[in-house]
């Protein structure tokens, strides 16, 4: 089957299924083509709660399919492919966080939204990129734990100087490759381009740019902004999207190495299989920590 005839199955399937599919902005564009939501990681846990369809097909990683379930406990949530993890999430567990805490006794835990649902019970409140520094500022606490990301926890740390942000290690693998040549390069390839970073790429790199932001807030300031030349300072599927959309901007990716292996293993092939109930993974929390993790993800939205 060619690439349109898929998403025609897939639109006639997952309707005839009621199932609704959620991509986050990094997928591939032909599967957001056919998504009922497309977004950052805060838009697809708002959307999640407000689907009338009973299952829920997540088109990403791992932890946000979690995310999904803890919101939507009555609902089957599934993975697009059973691997697509999120190295980054992976680099801390429920024990490691105990063991932090136990150092740090006082600061209010903050886990980015990109960490396990173990993780996540161990913490106060959950951010996303798009929330964390209205979040951060809003909680009570001087002190704060932010883990895992420490570029993440570096942007919030400099637009909250009122707050003692504490960071550990961790970090996303794809954005944290982003180096002062790569922005060299770019910027002397496109000399007058806008330059938009995600703050999951080294501090370097963010205090280079013109604008910084989540994977939505780099989408609307593209499209809003009347630049003509862009370096996409994330997840290459960003610029990808942006050319479709803008067709009368250019859009440069900072680097051809920006490409997040695990968001780009589904498939159209993958989102059928799983519309079908042939492929993909249902996703299951374990009952011990499913009601602590909910909570830091309803404070995250509550507060953000
Ligand atoms: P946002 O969706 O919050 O922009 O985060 C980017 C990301 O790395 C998701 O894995
Ligand atoms: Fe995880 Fe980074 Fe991939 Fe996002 S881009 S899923 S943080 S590895």
């Amino acid at each position: 089957m060619n690439t349109a005839s898929l998403q025609e199955e897939i639109l006639r399937r997952k309707k005839e299924r009621g199932v609704a599919v959620l991509a986050h902005s990094y997928q591939a564009h032909e599967i957001c083509e056919i998504a009922d939501v497309t977004g950052d990681s805060f838009r697809l846990a708002q959307a999640a709660q407000d689907l009338p369809q009973e299952t829920i097909l997540l088109c990403g990683v791992r932890f946000m399919a979690e995310t999904a379930k803890l919101l939507n406990p009555a609902k089957r949530v599934l993975l697009s492919h059973p691997d697509a993890g999120c190295p980054m999430a992976d680099q801390w567990d429920g024990p490691m966080l105990r063991e932090a805490k136990a150092a740090f006794p006082g600061y209010a835990v903050v886990a980015y939204v990109n960490t396990t649902a173990e993780t996540k019970a161990e913490s106060d409140v959950c951010v996303t990129s798009s929330s964390a520094v209205a979040i951060v500022r809003k909680l009570p606490e001087r002190d704060i734990l932010f883990i895992p990301d420490c570029n993440l926890g570096a942007y919030v740390a400099s637009q909250v100087p009122e707050k003692n942000v504490k960071t550990l290690h961790g970090g996303c693998p794809t954005h944290a490759r982003m180096t002062l040549a790569d922005v060299r390069r770019a910027r002397e390839g496109h000399p007058g381009a806008e330059f938009l970073v995600h703050p999951e790429c080294p501090p370097a790199v963010v205090a280079c740019a013109d604008f910084v932001g989540s994977t939505a807030a780099i989408l609307k300031r593209a499209r809003e902004s009347t630049a003509r030349d862009f370096i996409i300072g994330t997840e290459n599927s960003i610029a990808e999207h942006l050319a479709y959309e803008c067709p009368g901007k250019n859009f440069h990716v900072l680097s051809k190495q920006l490409i997040c292996p695990n968001m780009k293993l589904t498939t159209l092939p993958d989102v059928l299989r799983a519309i079908e109930g042939k492929g993909g993974e249902e996703i299951a929390i374990p009952p011990e920590i499913e009601e602590p993790a909910r909570r830091s993800l309803e404070r995250m939205l509550e507060l953000g």
